[in-house]
């Protein structure tokens, strides 16, 4: 059977081939010539919409246009009532022609279709094994509670081990057990939140040091660190702050020791190569006492505004332990001996780093606490 479009394209040569005459039946050869050019422009416009359908939705409505039951082809099917029983098959059989060619012409479209979506689907959700994943924002430790860690590092190593009390204690382990009696003027020079007449929130952690001993015998060797309270800020002084308090107690402890263990300290977590000092002070629980300073860290001793001049820094606060302290918590205080340190985490952290504001550490502020 030649193509249609062949047919189409040269009429007279189709009729020749048909075998038509061109008489007599004029009116006759005229529909089934209607008939037949239809088919021929209606194969084409199918097949130009078959080519331009860009998805398998637009390809069924293109299918039920031409082939559906109110189709143009199937239309043509019903019209070949109006031919002659000879017209008829020689109709019949071009429109089933037609109906099949268009039918594959369907079924392949709608294959090349289905494999175009999936080519791009394999495009478009491709995963590319190879990307790094994407890793989780991570948390970072507060400043204060990496101090503290170095710090309970570097004395754990020297054979302290760790103790902890209440942040609301009574008044006796607060003050009286180290040797603050109500009216002592040292109460002074610490402004306290009481939360009743005999209970505090703690000044310091030296309490820790009163229920230690209380509990144990010598020897002991403990640090506490925690928080402590008082009515006091400024850009040095939080009301809520943290300590951490150090005690030795044993046979033939000295003053030695003390600065044996201190510089120590002070060397490990400052840097080798920082000077120490130690210059005789005041504490109502030892006796001895002595502040430590370090060497500015600012301007390395040359004085600055952070040191006022002086060249150094005081860092904390120690001394042998008052044998008054020893008697209220039963130790033998001509047998032992020992000695007592405590600082501010806030305040070696801020020398340490070179913070100038200790507010800081508390304002949870992420572009300063990304810092460390
Ligand atoms: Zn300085």
């Amino acid at each position: 059977m030649p193509n249609i479009k062949e047919m189409g394209s040269s009429p007279s040569l189709f009729f020749l081939n048909l075998g038509l005459a061109i008489t007599p039946g004029r009116i006759f050869l005229s529909d089934r010539m209607i008939m037949k050019d239809k088919l021929v422009k209606i194969e084409e416009a199918a097949m130009q919409a078959v080519a331009e359908v860009v998805s398998e939705v637009e390809l069924q409505q293109v299918k039920a246009r031409f082939l559906g039951r109110k189709g143009e082809v199937t239309a043509i099917m019903k019209g070949m009532g109006q031919l002659s029983s000879e017209e008829r098959p020689i109709i019949g059989a071009l429109s089933n022609e037609v109906k099949d060619r268009l039918e594959s012409a369907f079924s392949e479209r709608q294959e090349s279709l289905r494999q175009a979506f999936m080519k791009e689907r394999l495009v478009t959700e491709q995963l590319d094994v190879t990307l790094p994943g994407r890793s989780q924002r991570q948390g970072y430790k507060h400043p204060i509670t990496q101090v503290t860690e170095e710090v309970v590092e570097i004395f754990t190593a020297l054979g302290f081990g760790v103790a902890e009390g209440p942040e609301v204690e009574k008044d006796f382990y607060n003050f009286e057990a180290l040797n603050i009696p109500k009216d002592h003027p040292a109460r002074d020079m610490q402004d306290t939140f009481y939360i009743s007449e005999e209970v505090v929130l703690r000044t310091h952690t030296s309490p820790v040091q009163i229920r230690t001993m209380l509990e144990q015998p010598p020897p002991v060797r403990v640090i506490a660190p925690g928080t402590v309270y008082r009515r006091d800020s400024d850009i040095t002084h939080s009301p809520m702050f943290h300590q951490v308090e150090g005690f030795l107690v044993d046979r033939k402890v000295t003053f030695g020791d003390l600065k044996g263990i201190l510089t120590t300290f002070i060397t490990e977590f400052f840097g080798q190569n920082i000077d120490v000092r130690f210059r005789p002070s005041f504490f109502p629980f030892t006796e001895p006492s002595a502040e430590v300073d370090i060497q500015c860290v600012i301007c390395g001793g040359s004085g600055c505004r952070v040191c006022k001049q002086s060249g150094w820094l005081e860092i904390l606060g120690s001394g042998m332990i008052d044998p008054e302290v020893f008697k209220s918590v039963d130790y033998d205080y001509e047998l032992y001996s020992g000695f007592a340190f405590g600082m501010g985490i806030e305040r070696i952290a801020m020398l340490k780093y070179g913070v100038n504001d200790l507010r800081l550490f508390f304002e949870n502020d992420m572009r300063f606490l990304k810092q460390f």
